[in-house]
């Protein structure tokens, strides 16, 4: 019985002096923030697409999609404009709106490709930035095995989605998303967090969570918290063709 408490006291002593002897944490490798179990369970989705209401702001048409959206230095967006969609062209980079928002009601469709290529974040990868900062995830979460926080519907690396309403690739998929923009201390930390709500093809996935900080790949959400004001909506281009039609909003 001495000997294991001996022992011990030893094994303490020695940890002790390790972490004495180094500078702080190790750094974050992205994998330390990806949670993969249990697997979000999947529900079928029933098809309903919505019309835009009379009080909404028409971000996108399927035919001019310059009207609303920049690339991200301001200038004419490189994504390619044809059959009533506006699709990711690699390269070019993300899109933004002109107009900047608050408190909104955003519909969106999407559609990842019908051809399946990759897998996990590679495969169907876009998503919508809430006020530039809060993430989205769009992703082809169809068969697609991934960390539960980061797959379609995920606030990404925040939150996993209650279920998974996820249609097959090429099908036109639906995000009404609720969003309540973060109000702020005079110290520039959240006095009210982001708050989200999110229905995906009608199911609801997300029920009022409320954010962290803002989306981050690597490390802790708090630690990049800056007070800002309204926002533009922002459309990543992840290297993968994702197509979105039929983008309205709601200022509330
Ligand atoms: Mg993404």
């Amino acid at each position: 019985m001495h000997k294991i408490v001996i022992s011990l006291l030893v094994m303490f002593i020695i940890s002790a002096g390790v972490n004495a002897q180094t500078e702080g944490p190790a750094p974050m490798k992205p994998e330390m923030t990806e949670i993969w179990d249990p697997e979000v369970t999947v529900v079928t989705p029933g098809a309903t697409p919505v019309n835009a209401p009379s009080d909404a702001i028409v971000l996108f048409d399927g035919v001019n999609l310059e009207n609303e959206w920049t690339d991200s230095k301001g200038g004419v967006p490189g994504w390619k404009v044809e059959n009533g969609c506006a699709t990711v062209v690699k390269g070019t980079g993300t899109i933004k709106t002109k107009r900047v928002f608050q408190d909104f009601q955003l519909h969106i469709e999407w559609r990842t490709p019908e051809e399946i290529v990759g897998e996990s974040q590679g495969r169907g990868n876009s998503g919508v930035f809430l006020q530039e900062r809060y993430e989205v995830q769009i992703l082809d979460s169809y068969n697609n095995r991934t960390y539960r926080n980061g797959q379609a519907g995920s606030l990404y690396k925040q939150h996993a989605p209650l279920v998974n309403a996820s249609k097959k690739p090429g099908e036109w998929q639906v995000y009404d998303i609720i969003y309540t923009a973060p109000r702020f201390n005079k110290d520039g930390t959240y006095f009210t967090p982001p708050v989200v709500t999110v229905l995906h093809n009608g199911v609801l996935i997300q029920n009022s969570v409320k954010l962290r900080g803002p989306t981050e790949f690597i490390g802790i959400p708090e630690y990049s918290i800056e007070e800002h004001g309204p926002g533009s909506l922002v459309l990543q281009d992840h290297s993968n063709p994702v197509s979105f039609r039929n983008i309205w909003i709601r200022e509330l």
